[in-house]
């Protein structure tokens, strides 16, 4: 009996407590039933993994000015065509064509022999002269070290050996502090009179596969020639440099510079159903290093913006602004991609309402950064509800993206796609980067993200702020 009513008791209070959840229920919100409808599309069909393998086979090499690029240009014009994208074109952009060359030769000599490094040239730098370099070299960790030594950087190669820094919590933070080295080293180099520079790579992973990336040159200084090492062959220089100071480096490298050479922006449309001259932009680069296929920088970027066209149209949404697809041309080695979209469109520049951008790789998403500061993530309160209820991630600060920072310095709000950064930095500009290091599921969640943000953005009721940047104008 005691029993019986315990039983009863205890469905009377399931059926009180499943109460506010059926009220729950009704009360979904038509935008989350869509910003559902969509999450799952994409994860039945993977459809953004199947662009992207599509993607990397039509052009797995696409570095701006290179005959990939063209390919790479072809086959997302062909996807936007596909799926039924309005004034799908090509837009034509003139970059610096760099060649990464067949040869990166560096050995190390000591009295003990020789010991081939694993190297890769960085990405815009000179050739070794005729018949390579050997000289010795000198190690720093830091440039306030370089300058302190600068008088025995002559006639040498320096060696910049400052690791990736494994206890910070944002791995891009890591990155930004570790890559210095890679943009500047080359420069530096050359005001101390140095014949190269040796750069540690600025990845997270402790491996054999050099990380390259963009270097700089300075006006009025000698153009040096610069290489990545990879993390274990870093680690071996530096070993050895202890052991013998003046050990030598022999190293050549064929890398070229060819000129100026062609490249384009992929740009296609859902045109807005009632405010058709707002856009909201959502972008990737299809540029990528030749170090590996670019399969998560930043082609999952890529795909994530074709893939969120495709789930926008197929949710039966009729956008009040216009959503606009920009896979740009050159975010790697010169943004010519960026400028050149912000300057051909300056007269529709104000009538952007904002441009996201996913170019940290195609990871389980976090949510959105936002480029402006805390009144823009409080005007985006609704957008990060609904993420929160769908275990997508929260809107943010800090976000942005390197081709969209021309639109953002006149005033337009720029985001980015947040995802969980702990392994990109492993893969990012290696021979790594390939398409088995994407997980579909992954994927095709941070398409969902982009997808459900730029909904959410062209039906907005009210704008975003103009970023402050363009206050300041
Ligand atoms: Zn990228």
């Amino acid at each position: 009996m005691i029993r019986a009513m315990r039983s009863l008791v205890a469905a009377s209070l399931a059926i009180l407590t499943l109460l506010p959840l059926l009220t729950a229920q009704e009360e979904i919100p038509p935008f989350r039933t869509r910003a559902i409808a969509m999450a799952r599309d994409a994860l039945r069909t993977k459809n953004s993994m199947r662009v992207l393998k599509d993607l990397i086979a039509a052009a797995p090499k696409r570095l701006a000015g290179s005959a990939g690029a063209r390919a790479a240009a072809d086959f997302a014009l062909a996807e936007m065509q596909r799926m039924g994208l309005k004034d799908a074109h090509l837009e034509e952009v003139t970059v610096e064509a760099w060649d990464m060359g067949r040869e990166c030769k560096v050995a190390l000599v000591t009295p003990e022999g020789e010991k081939l490094l694993a190297a890769l040239p960085l990405g815009g730098s000179e050739p070794t002269p005729n018949g390579g370099i050997e000289s010795g070299v000198l190690m720093v960790k830091t440039m306030a070290q370089l300058r302190a030594l600068g008088a025995n950087a002559k006639g040498k190669l320096v060696f910049f050996a400052r690791a990736f820094d494994e206890s910070q919590i944002s791995t891009g933070q890591a990155y930004s502090d570790a890559v210095q080295q890679r943009g500047q080293g080359a420069i530096e180099t050359a005001k101390v009179g140095g014949l190269g520079a040796l750069v540690r790579s600025a990845g997270s992973e402790v491996d054999d596969h050099p990380h390259t990336g963009a270097m700089n040159y300075e006006q009025g200084l000698t153009r040096l020639p610069a290489c990545a090492l990879s993390a274990v062959a870093a680690e071996a220089l530096e070993a050895a440099l202890v052991k013998w100071p003046d050990l030598k480096v022999r190293w050549s490298q064929d890398c070229a510079h060819k000129g100026p050479a062609p490249a384009w922006n992929v740009v296609g449309d859902i045109k807005g159903s009632s405010k058709p001259a707002e856009i909201v932009l959502l972008a990737g680069h299809i540029d990528a290093w030749p170090s590996g296929d670019g399969a998560h920088d930043d082609g999952a970027g890529c795909a994530h913006a074709l893939e969120a066209a495709r789930l926008i149209l197929g949710s039966g949404a009729a956008p009040a602004r216009t959503v606009r697809i920009v896979l740009f041309a050159n975010e790697e080695n010169g943004l010519a991609g960026g400028r050149g979209y912000a300057e051909k469109h300056a007269d529709e520049v104000a009538q952007h309402v904002a441009a996201f951008e996913s170019d940290s790789g195609g990871f389980s998403p976090r949510g959105v950064s936002v480029g402006g500061g805390k009144e823009t993530v409080a005007a985006m309160a609704d957008l990060d509800l609904h993420l929160g209820a769908l275990d997508l991630g929260a809107v943010r600060t800090g976000g942005g993206g390197a081709d969209i920072s021309p639109l953002a310095r006149l005033g337009v709000p720029v985001m980015s796609l947040h995802v969980a950064g702990e392994r990109y930095f492993d893969l990012h500009h290696t021979a790594k980067d390939v398409l088995a290091n994407v997980h579909p599921r992954e994927l095709a969640l941070g398409a969902a993200v982009t997808a459900i943000t730029g909904l959410w953005l062209a039906d907005a009721e009210v704008p975003l702020p103009r970023t402050r940047s363009a206050e300041r104008q």
